[in-house]
């Protein structure tokens, strides 16, 4: 499908990316400021880079951790399997977790991953996303902060691809093909 020539139209700059995220360190900071077992969780792929840079803004004692999902099944059928490919190395039991996801589509890997650590018993668990597509939701869930609630595109860039492509774009684009100016099925079969 990436054989169909696109271009990127920019949505997001790196410079709003930064402020952003310098708002949202101030805000995850207050929220964490009486704990020193903060436990910073980064979902694979797609939070690779939003998290590197949340973390160096974020001033407190903190452990970074990663957690693989994955959706599987198409955007024309609501109910997905969101399998966990890859577990967290740490416990997290009695600790406090703040999850750090890219987008938030459709809802359903949020949800299950969000029920999936809570079962582990954290003291808290907070989540964090960049991005936020409220009009494709199909399972109520709201992140603890969100950097920006987006259109119904299909984005890349800033951690995030397309066909495993564009993850080191530093701002965020949304994709449209050249021949019918159409955006590819925001699918995310592949986090
Ligand atoms: P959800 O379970 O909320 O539908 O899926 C969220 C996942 O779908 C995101 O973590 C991301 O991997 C993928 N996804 C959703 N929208 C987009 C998009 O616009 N572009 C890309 N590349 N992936 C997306
Ligand atoms: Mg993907
Ligand atoms: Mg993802």
């Amino acid at each position: 499908m990436s054989s169909r020539p696109y271009v990127i139209d920019q949505m997001i700059s790196a410079k709003s990316i930064a402020a952003r995220i310098e708002e949202l360190a101030r805000e995850i900071e207050s929220e964490f400021a009486d704990t020193d077992k903060l436990v910073v969780v980064g979902l694979l792929r797609g939070s690779f880079v939003f998290i590197a840079d949340l973390v160096r803004e974020v001033e407190l004692p903190l452990e970074v951790d990663f957690l693989e999902a994955s959706s599987y099944g198409n955007s024309m059928k609501p109910s997905r399997e969101v399998r966990i490919l890859k577990d967290l190395r740490g416990e997290i039991e009695g600790r406090d977790v703040l999850v750090v996801e890219d987008i938030i589509d459709t809802g359903h890997t949020m949800a299950r991953v969000v029920a999936f650590l809570g079962a582990r018993n954290p003291a808290r668990l907070r989540t964090i996303c960049l991005l936020d597509k409220p009009a494709r939701r199909e399972v109520d869930y709201k992140a603890s902060w969100t950097g920006f609630e987006i259109p119904d595109k299909f984005v890349v860039g800033y951690g995030i691809d397309f066909a495993q492509r564009n993850r080191n774009l530093p701002f965020i684009g949304s994709v449209r093909f050249i021949d019918e100016g159409s955006s590819p099925a925001g699918d995310g079969c592949d986090a």
